[in-house]
């Protein structure tokens, strides 16, 4: 992973260029209580999904960091299971970069580099295929939330053994309090929303 330079566009920061997007975006997400098990809020983002011009606006601030991207841009995105694929798969075809799925272990047909990670109970397995980044080069991760960090670190680490070299994780929504960018530092994390 690459030197740090932090970047989180909250609230702090809403009277910037993007300042009308972080409040439609803020606007659309759903808080849901209690889900999927009791005493999670689940950040429900398809209302962002579902708005065309959101959406559109979401792409262009993730393609954005892509261009100005101090590797001198970008060679792929990584899009984590499962709702990164959505916010990867329109940032890698804007750009013209490949779009690198990492799944959930055992969903990827051809020989895979696997991670695992430790959650609150239990622990979990992420997966890429080992031939992904045959050349290499910089690659931006792209997530819909970062929480506390594992999903995004297996995810770099996971490039890393492919030969690649993670310039960023980027999200729509971080949940600043559970820590996950100091647990991805040194890496540069870019969040166009933090609570
Ligand atoms: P973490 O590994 O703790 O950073 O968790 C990040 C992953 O879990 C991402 O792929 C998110 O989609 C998902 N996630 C974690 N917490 C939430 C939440 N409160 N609402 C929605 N998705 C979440």
């Amino acid at each position: 992973m690459n030197p740090a330079r932090s970047t989180a566009v909250g609230p702090s920061q809403s009277q910037g260029p993007n300042a009308a997007l972080i409040a439609d975006v803020a606007r659309l997400i759903v808080d849901v209580p209690d889900f999927p098990k009791p005493g999670i809020v689940f950040k429900d983002l398809t209302p962002v999904l579902a708005d065309p011009r959101a959406f559109a606006g979401v792409i262009d601030w993730f393609a954005d960091l892509a261009l100005n991207d101090p590797a001198g841009g970008i060679s792929a995105v990584v899009g984590i299971e499962s709702r990164g694929f959505l916010l990867g798969a329109p940032l890698g075809l804007r750009l013209g970069v490949p779009l690198l799925p990492v799944r959930k272990a055992g969903k990827l047909p051809r020989a895979v580099l696997t991670e695992s990670y430790e959650l609150e109970y239990g622990s979990a397995t992420l997966a890429l295929h080992a031939d992904a980044l045959p050349t290499g080069g910089p690659v931006l991760i792209v997530d819909d939330v970062l929480a506390t960090g594992g999903t995004a670190a297996a995810a770099a680490a996971l490039v890393s053994r492919a030969g690649g070299t993670v310039t960023g994780v980027a999200v729509l929504l971080e949940l600043a309090a559970l820590g996950g960018r100091r647990r991805l530092a040194p890496c540069h994390v870019h969040a166009l929303l933090a609570t």
